[in-house]
C-alpha cells in the first residue's frame, strides 16, 4: 500500500467510492468522471503501479480481472459489448499510477474514448 497513492486511499476507504465489486483482492468501483454510461475501474488492492512493473506473480490476479470484466458490465447495464482500457505511463495517458482496468460499456454515443 502507498500511502498518498489516490487508488490506495480508496481501498482503505479514506476516499469514498462508488462500489461495485469487492473481493480480498480486487475492487471495482465506478469512475469519477465516466466517458461512458458504464465505465468502472477494476483495481487491484496490492499497489502495482501499472503493467510495465507487474510481475509474474500477477498472472492470476490480472486473469481474474479480465474474466471478471464482462459480468460486471453486464450487471451494470452494458448489455451489448463493452471496452477494456489500461493506460500504461506517461505515454500512455496513465493519471493515477496505481493499475486499473477501465471497463466501458452502454449504448453509444459515449463522452470521448
Ligand atoms: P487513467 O488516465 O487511466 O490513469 O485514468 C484515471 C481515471 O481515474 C480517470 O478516468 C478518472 O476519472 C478516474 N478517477 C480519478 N479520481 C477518481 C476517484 N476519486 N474515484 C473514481 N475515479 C476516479
Ligand atoms: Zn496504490
Amino acid at each position: 500500500m502507498s500511502s498518498s497513492c489516490l487508488f490506495c486511499r480508496i481501498v482503505r476507504g479514506e476516499i469514498p467510492s462508488k462500489k461495485v465489486y469487492e473481493d480480498d483482492e480486487v475492487l471495482v468501483f465506478h469512475d469519477i468522471d465516466p466517458a461512458a454510461p458504464v465505465h468502472l475501474l477494476m483495481i487491484p488492492k496490492e499497489h502495482v503501479e501499472n503493467l510495465l512493473l507487474a510481475e509474474s506473480r500477477h498472472q492470476a490476479l490480472l486473469g481474474k480481472m479480465l474474466l471478471l470484466a464482462p459480468r460486471l458490465a453486464r450487471e451494470q447495464g452494458a448489455t451489448d459489448g463493452f471496452r477494456i482500457v489500461i493506460n500504461n505511463g506517461p505515454d500512455g495517458g496513465q493519471e493515477v499510477y496505481h493499475l486499473h482496468v477501465h471497463v466501458l460499456g452502454g449504448p453509444r454515443p459515449w463522452k470521448r474514448l
